[in-house]
């Protein structure tokens, strides 16, 4: 009995793991380099990569107007600069 519960422990801590691993990627900015991969096709649709960076745009307005200066073939010396 005391490894049944030993066991669904360490199962629920994996899974508490992963789900936080995936929170703090959710809200981790990708940077530049990764938003220029994610527009221009260069990242593998099914990586965790890929949908790191698809959940990430949903709530981060940088990264949105990043990929959105992106979009509009600007430079990445433009941001540096301001
Ligand atoms: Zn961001």
């Amino acid at each position: 009995m005391t490894y049944l519960f030993a066991g669904l422990a360490a199962l629920l801590a994996f899974v508490a793991l992963r789900i936080g691993k995936q929170i703090w990627y959710t809200y981790q900015c990708p940077g530049e380099p990764a938003l220029y991969d994610f527009w221009y096709g260069r990242m593998d649709k099914k990586s965790q990569a890929h949908r790191n960076v698809v959940t990430h745009l949903g709530h981060c307005e940088r990264c949105r107007e990043t990929l959105y200066r992106i979009q509009k073939g600007q430079p990445l010396e433009d941001h540096l600069v301001d």
